[in-house]
């Protein structure tokens, strides 16, 4: 309630001040604010723009976020940064925190010791942003920061720009119980619960008085999801558990139980089929139970509810870890209302990032996706424009003068190519025969072309993306000014000239899997396939190379060491 009274009371301050932003605007596009208005109805007054500089305003401090800032030149904007969580967390090693392979504190970077590497100012605000205003061109915020302490705990800021990198949440489908029973492996926060919470059950199975049932029960530890996630907390834990506990709780030893659950028919099926069934081999001679085709209807303090091949199955559990894909967050859904994209799952972007229906927003990462452009929708605007000498064909020449921009704008044409082992575009415009065509009309020209948008792929909710999309919009931000007069991107079709920019390209450069007793699955550029401890060896390399700052590096690798030599701390702290 305070929130939404402090908000309105907010937005009556600006209207006060309307007059003097509209002149500040039409005066080089900066909006700084009255001094007539009162202090005291300001809670925020010295977050208004007070530069010629535009502000920037970005949501988020995780890969997304991050990547953005360590690109942008800082110094061309005012740059603030608005996240509830003061530190960047490297949550590919999240799995390992669960079972102390890795200290929390190691994959964690403080935002503030990145800013301080920089020598221009950004601005850090340890605050949510509850609610974005994209017609006023300003968002809401509240700190979560301790209510005791004085001042208010919400303001607005103003932007020219606004970023939101704010992630994703965890998906519970709607499922009963699921919110109240389930642990989640999503934030750092997640991961230390996780980890209390797996000794808890052993403490609990070997207390005096508890029948084996009991006890089996306590140490039954499900996982829902088959994804990367979910498998490697499941290999984390066996790990943990063989490697470490089972020597601290010898009379249980035998009663452990590892399950996972996953909907589909293989676990990690978004990997190469060898790597998965690399893993499911795997899990088998570990003795973690695999059960593929179900999926959970409900879950209880003791009891898990599934549907497996039409039958209502129920398993007792001393713990359940749900990890099923991601949704978009409150702030989100509601500015997705606001611009109509309320029937969408994440927000939706062109190319160039930007918010579909709303100017100056940029939406990346997890809580976004690019919706590519479909070809059929501009292919009369297209076969006009190759049509340069208005004959009503297309010859080899035309066709050729627009095919780097076709490719580059609708890249579903290269992955169509791809797909029907097509070794160059104009192959597309051969006949039945697979003879040449010297013209081609619109019909054959649509014809040709009809079946590629089917090759459009949505990208993953994967860092590996959100880092990619950070340091690509960075680099549109900094070259604004050029583009603006010099643009780089490909032709427009529909209208004359070109795009400012390149759209963004999401390049893969493979993906690992931790799969337990030192043993690891890559799928690696070039269709490059590797499993095994080699793998594992490799995945240590890349990981440590890929640690934000040479503190977190050195704090992981002699994590990695500590737990080598002296074991996993089982100490539920
Ligand atoms: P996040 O990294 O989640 O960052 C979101 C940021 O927004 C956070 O700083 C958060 O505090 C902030 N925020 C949240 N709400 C608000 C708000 N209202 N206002 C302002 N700020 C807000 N990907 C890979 O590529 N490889 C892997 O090996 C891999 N392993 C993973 C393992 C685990 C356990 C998990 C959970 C994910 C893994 N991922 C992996 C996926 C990867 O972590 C995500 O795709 C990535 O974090 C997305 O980046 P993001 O910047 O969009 O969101
Ligand atoms: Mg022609």
């Amino acid at each position: 309630m305070t929130v939404f009274s402090s908000f309105s009371r907010a937005f009556h301050a600006h209207s006060s001040s309307k007059l003097l932003v509209l002149f500040s605007v039409s005066s080089g596009g900066l909006v700084a604010l009255s001094e007539s208005q009162a202090e005291s109805d300001r809670p925020n007054a010295e977050l208004c723009q007070t530069e010629s500089k535009k502000r920037v305003v970005v949501l988020g401090t995780g890969w997304a976020g991050i990547s953005f800032l360590k690109g942008l030149n800082s110094s061309m904007y005012d740059v603030q940064v608005v996240s509830p969580r003061n530190y960047f967390a490297f949550t590919p090693l999240l799995p390992s925190v669960t079972c102390g392979t890795v200290e929390a504190r190691s994959i964690v970077e403080p935002i503030r010791n990145m800013i301080k590497k920089r020598s221009v100012d950004i601005n850090f605000w340890e605050a949510e942003c509850l609610q974005i205003d994209a017609e006023n061109k300003r968002i809401f915020c509240r700190s979560n920061l301790d209510e005791n302490l004085v001042g208010n705990n919400e303001f607005y800021l103003e932007y020219d720009y606004l970023i939101i990198a704010v992630g994703a949440q965890v998906n519970t489908f709607n499922t009963p119980g699921v919110s109240e029973y389930c642990y989640f492996l999503k934030e750092v926060e997640d991961a230390q619960r996780i980890r209390r919470s797996v000794i808890d059950c052993f403490e609990k199975a070997v207390l005096p008085g508890l029948s084996e049932e009991e006890r089996r029960t306590n140490v039954h530890f499900v996982i829902v999801g088959g994804g990367p996630t979910g498998v490697e907390f499941a290999a984390e834990l066996h790990d943990f558990v063989q490697e470490d506990l089972i020597k601290l709780y010898p009379s249980v030893k035998d009663l452990v139980k590892i399950t996972v659950i996953q909907s589909g028919d293989h676990i990690l099926n978004t990997f190469d089929e060898r790597i998965s069934s690399f893993a499911e081999q795997k899990f088998g001679r570990d003795g973690i139970e695999v059960l593929t085709g179900s999926r959970v209807i409900s879950v209880s303090d003791k009891l898990i509810n599934m549907k497996m091949k039409g039958e209502v199955l129920s398993m007792p559990h001393g713990m359940v870890v749900w990890s099923t894909g991601v949704g978009a967050r409150p702030v989100v859904k509601d500015f997705m209302e606001q611009i109509g994209q309320g029937n969408r799952r994440v927000l939706a972007t062109d190319e160039w990032l930007r918010v579909k229906g709303c100017r100056d927003v940029y939406a990346l990462g997890d809580c976004a996706t690019v919706d590519q452009r479909k070809i059929m929708e501009d292919i009369l605007t297209i076969f006009k424009a190759a049509d340069t000498d208005n004959s009503g064909t297309l010859s080899m020449e035309e066709f050729q003068a627009v095919v780097e921009d076709i490719l580059e704008r609708y890249p579903q044409v290269e992955l169509f190519l791809k797909s029907k082992h097509l070794p160059h575009v104009t192959d597309l415009l051969k006949d039945a025969e697979g003879n040449e065509r010297p013209e081609v009309d619109y019909e054959e020209f649509k014809s040709a072309l009809s079946l590629v948008d089917l090759q459009t792929k949505c990208l993953p909710a994967t860092a590996q993306v959100a880092a990619q999309q950070g340091a690509y919009l960075s680099r549109c931000f900094n070259h604004r000014k050029q583009c603006e007069t010099n643009p780089e991107g490909p032709r427009r079709f529909r209208l004359s000239g070109r795009h400012q920019f390149h759209p963004f390209q999401y390049k893969h450069l493979g993906q690992f899997a931790t799969l337990g007793g030192e043993q690891a699955g890559a799928e690696l550029p070039g269709d490059w396939v590797s499993v095994g401890h080699s793998t594992q060896w490799l995945w240590y390399s890349v990981y440590a190379s890929k640690q934000v700052s040479w503190r977190t590096r050195f704090l992981v690798v002699s994590d990695w060491t500590r737990k080598f030599i002296f074991g996993r701390d089982s100490s539920r702290i």
